[in-house]
């Protein structure tokens, strides 16, 4: 039998994958804890948690067991008209945990299903109201997913370059971070003050496909303060900074405005099954709650509320809730913390930036872009040492799972030192290749 990574040349289409530029795909047979293990027996450091999703390692015994015993009773049913178990106590543990007073749990599929839940209630909200409100503010360069309308209050870019004439138009505001925050709320003002804002959608604190860009919880603050005085609704994209990657449970639950609308994803089931959550308030609910059935929301997935999913992500909540997993987050913080304060100055060093526990370096390089050939080179010098770390562009971060152990973070840390020393000496001779 050929192997896992031959068989996949003939089958399959990778996501932000140049094939033809990139055609090797790592066969991966087993997960365990902060590592994923290969056809040929390699073990390497999942540095960035899968792409963001994985909070407590891989093939976690306790998600497996609940995802388990609930197939055996009730894998999952039609959610109009029906309900069950798994949905309900999710929403009433999820209510409990997320900051403000959010009322209500729409579930869907994904992040992006996520934000085009909240997209649609914004707007919706409005229509239902009689109020002509509708344009939608956003941060530059933010990603919010990639369906049509989540791409649309995404920054425009190379990612969306094929369908920017098919987008709604998206009005953008500067990001607030420390030298920007005054330009940031002068523009978002401005826009406010010509009354037809529906809504403002961030990633609270940390853009991350942005290049993990980080702002300060007083501008987030003035952010939804303004929009908040001025009735445009807020909604905070959570999908990356939700469940502890930023400190706190939530990076919203650190400002005194909540949001109307927060979308989850990702770490929701621990990274384990997919799921995507849109939480509201009462009032965005209430502005539906009608006899006349125009003013329902028209939207739901196949899958809305699958039941094995929804144990999976209680079952996450179950780790996520333990002193040891905020103490473990709190030790990857302080660690992360030390080792910006070893390399900080570093001549290849243009900016090191850290929110809870991700840590981003920005390497210093006369081709600030996205695609630029050094990418491909440290990723692979990564992947030679068994850690698996993509740049954004010139950016290397660490987002890694809670229970990396101090040891495993030790030798990230230690690889991330030898690539500083390396680094004059790489990139000539690469050619840009693959994303995110
Ligand atoms: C990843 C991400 C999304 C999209 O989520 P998918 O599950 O990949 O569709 C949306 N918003 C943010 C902030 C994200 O990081």
């Amino acid at each position: 039998m050929p192997s896992i990574r031959e068989r996949d040349r003939n089958v399959i289409w990778h996501p932000y994958t140049p094939m033809k530029t990139w055609p090797e795909a790592i066969g991966i047979v087993k997960g365990e804890g902060a590592y994923l293990i290969d056809e040929e027996g390699n073990r390497y450091l999942d540095a960035i948690a899968s792409w963001w999703v994985n909070l407590h390692g891989h093939a976690h015994p306790h998600i497996a067991q609940k995802v388990q015993e609930q197939m055996h009773t009730l894998e999952h049913c039609i959610f109009a008209g029906f309900t069950h178990e798994p949905a309900v106590r999710l929403a009433e543990r999820l209510l409990d945990i997320l900051p403000g007073p959010m009322d209500k749990i729409f579930y869907s599929d994904n992040g992006s299903t996520a934000v085009e839940v909240a997209i649609k209630m914004s707007l919706q909200y409005w229509n239902n109201l009689g109020v002509k409100k509708t344009r939608l503010l956003a941060l530059q360069n933010a990603y919010h997913g990639d369906t049509f309308g989540a791409m649309a209050v995404s920054g425009r870019s190379i990612f969306t370059a094929a369908f920017t004439d098919f987008l709604f138009d998206v009005t953008f505001l500067p990001f607030p971070d420390a030298g920007n925050t005054e330009a940031c709320m002068v523009a978002l003002l401005a826009e406010l003050q010509s009354g037809d804002v529906a809504a403002l959608i961030v990633e609270p604190l940390v853009q991350g496909s942005a290049g993990m860009c980080m702002y300060a919880p007083a501008a987030l603050e003035q952010l939804f303060a303004l929009c908040r005085q001025h009735e445009a609704l807020i909604i905070a994209d959570e999908v990356m900074t939700g469940f502890g990657r930023t400190g706190p449970l939530f990076a919203s639950s650190l400002v005194a405005t909540p949001p109307d609308m927060i979308c989850l994803s990702k770490g929701l089931t621990g990274g384990a099954v997919p799921l995507g959550v849109t939480a509201a308030t009462q009032k965005i609910f209430d502005a539906f709650y009608d006899s006349d059935r125009t003013k329902m929301l028209y939207h739901g997935h196949s899958f809305t509320a699958n039941a094995t999913v929804c144990a999976a992500a209680l079952a996450s909540l179950d780790l996520l809730l333990t002193d040891t997993c905020e103490a473990d987050r709190r030790r990857i913080a302080a660690a992360h913390t030390a080792f910006a304060l070893r390399i900080k100055g570093h001549k290849s060093l243009a900016d090191i930036r850290q929110t809870g526990t991700i840590i981003a370096l920005e390497l210093a390089t006369d081709h600030p872009s996205y695609h630029y050939n050094l990418r491909d080179d440290i990723y692979r010098f990564f992947l030679s040492r068994k850690i698996i770390m993509r740049p954004l562009g010139n950016i290397i971060y660490l987002l890694p799972p809670y229970c990396i152990t101090n040891d495993e973070l030790a030798y990230a840390y230690q690889c991330i030192e030898e690539l500083l020393k390396h680094l004059p000496n790489m990139g000539a001779t690469s050619v840009a290749t693959t994303d995110v």
